[in-house]
């Protein structure tokens, strides 16, 4: 049931239930972080495997000592600057957080939401929210409550609704080296260029590419029931498929309509960010037309291009 009572999905929090959470980034599928009752119930539901541990979502950088310990300078200098919004860093996690959200690891994964409803949902509850994004494991993450609704229906009391995910793509993970200096073990929201002008300095971990705990086995993600493939001439790629029903996904251009051709163009004016908000909606619905084939290309392999592009890598590969 998509709702915007708040309060409704509160008691259901209350109750270890799982709810679907608006967040600017994607919408997350979130439990009480301190119960694991409610933890478990995430995994269920999500059918990820234990090996995969879980955002912890709080309400501001107040709140990070809550979880965390032994937190190294420049992480507090990240969060202030960054919160709230799509960075999550990774910290060395308290005991009030179970085993299961961290996959048995002894650090956490922490953010601050930038969004309205999430923020509310966090001052009325009395925990924070351990959230995946709200989707089956392996399939194209939800920017919509009616990407979540479509996904787990009856399957969880409510999805509350904050509207289309003004991000698109998930944050950004940054993790803290002996040194103290940043990692960025996922690619996300927020560029590694804005993340060294904060810092002075960034890098970016070999497999960030691949899942940053389970290297290679997490491959496969973000995919459509459809088969994509990624191409550098969508063109001489479509002739290939004359007279079948093809999906075109591009960053903003256009090739020459035909029948049977159903086209996608992220951003007409080129733009990264409308690029990224506008991206899993644009896979979400191209699998929904039943196409034999959903062809794409990559956009410039700079700023948030190469986010984007790590998706579609992801989104592209083969079981
Ligand atoms: P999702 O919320 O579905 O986008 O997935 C959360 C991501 O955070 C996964 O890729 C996890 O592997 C990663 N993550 C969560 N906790 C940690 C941690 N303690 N260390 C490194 N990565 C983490
Ligand atoms: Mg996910």
């Amino acid at each position: 049931m998509i709702t915007r009572d708040i309060q409704l999905a509160v008691d259901s929090l209350d109750r270890n239930d799982v709810v679907g959470m608006p967040t600017e980034t994607v919408y997350g599928l979130a439990g009480n972080a301190f119960s694991e009752q409610a933890v478990r119930r995430i995994f269920e539901v999500k059918q990820r495997p234990a090996y995969n541990p879980l955002i912890v979502h709080i309400n501001g950088f107040a709140d990070l000592n809550v979880v965390a310990s032994d937190i190294p300078e420049e992480a507090v200098i990240l969060a202030r600057h960054f919160w709230p919004g799509p960075l999550t860093v990774v910290l060395k996690k308290k005991s009030c957080i179970p085993d299961l959200v961290t996959a048995g690891k002894a650090t956490v994964a922490v953010r601050a939401p930038d969004h309205p409803v999430a923020q509310e949902l966090l001052r009325r509850t009395s925990y924070p929210l351990a959230a995946p994004s709200a989707n089956p494991f392996g399939t194209i993450s939800p920017t919509s409550a009616a990407h979540v609704e479509r996904y787990f229906g009856d399957t969880i009391p409510c999805v509350l609704d904050g509207g289309t995910c003004r991000r698109g793509i998930e944050s950004t993970i940054v993790g803290f080296g002996d040194d103290g200096r940043p990692v960025i073990l996922r690619l996300g929201s927020i560029t590694p260029g804005e993340i060294e002008e904060v810092a002075g300095h960034v890098t970016i971990r070999n497999n960030a590419m691949a899942a940053p705990d389970a290297p290679g086995m997490l491959s496969r993600h973000y995919s459509p029931k459809t088969e994509l493939i990624i191409t550098s001439n969508p063109e001489m790629t479509l002739e290939m498929y004359a007279g079948r029903k093809v999906g075109l996904l591009t960053f903003s251009e256009r090739v020459p309509d035909r029948p049977g051709l159903i086209q996608v163009v992220l951003s007409d004016k080129g733009d990264m960010n409308e690029a990224a908000a506008a991206l899993y909606a644009a896979l979400h619905d191209l699998d929904q037309l039943s196409a034999d084939i959903i062809v794409t290309s990559l956009l410039p392999e700079t700023g948030l291009g190469m986010a984007i592009n790590d998706k579609l890598r992801r989104a592209a590969e083969k079981d």
